[in-house]
């Protein structure tokens, strides 16, 4: 199976992106986590994508896509594979789609009102990454580990409504790329993770 998972901030990709690879044996590619383990260990690659964040401009797409295709090339993703974060507009899709084909995307729909309280109620802990909702989790304590939790910086209410302004702006031409395509499968995200999960396996069959 070949997988786009599709969704805005907020809505759970990366939850999701975990539990299908689990149940469907696929490789998690995602272009976030490779970009930062690049930059991490100041490969050529991450080198190169530093220079260009350095000067606050985006990663060029045809470095994320010779990321990708390096990636695709690895054991782990012979049974097939799901793309987290990538690809995000439709010149990236396109230049995907002439080194591997798609069987499907995903596109994990919440309200843009929801996604804001989702996000701006969002608190981290520092020191095992945990994050809760300020609806369940009263006072700034990790329940887990007693680190003392925190709203990241872009999870602010005012940076959150770019963030989904920017996302929409992108995205949606994506989502109408593989509609096209009759490839777009769209489920409702607005629901518990579980939930959303099943959703999803049916329509994988
Ligand atoms: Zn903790």
């Amino acid at each position: 199976m070949k997988m786009v998972l599709l969704g805005p901030p907020g809505a759970g990709k990366g939850t999701q992106a975990e539990r299908l690879c689990e149940r469907y044996e696929m490789a998690h590619i995602s272009t976030g986590d490779m970009l930062r383990a690049e930059r991490r260990e100041k490969t050529p690659l991450g080198l190169a994508a530093q220079s260009y964040i350095d000067k606050g401009e985006l990663v060029p797409d045809q470095v994320i896509i010779d990321m990708v295709a390096a990636r695709l090339q690895k054991d782990d993703c012979q049974k097939g594979f799901l793309l987290d974060g990538f690809p995000r507009t439709v010149a990236q899709a396109d230049a995907f789609g002439a080194i591997a084909d798609v069987d499907i995307a995903i596109n994990i729909d919440v309200p843009f009102d929801r996604l804001i309280d989702r996000i701006s109620g969002r608190r981290m802990c520092p020191d095992c990454g945990a994050a809760y909702h300020v609806s369940v989790q009263k006072g700034d304590k990790c329940p887990k580990c007693g680190g003392k939790l925190y709203q990241r910086d872009d999870d602010k209410a005012e940076t959150v409504e770019n963030r989904l302004k920017v996302y929409q702006e992108q995205t949606q031409p994506l989502i109408d790329y593989y509609e096209q395509k009759g490839l777009l499968k769209t489920v409702n995200g607005d629901q518990p993770i579980e939930r959303v999960l099943e959703s999803i396996a049916a329509l994988l069959g």
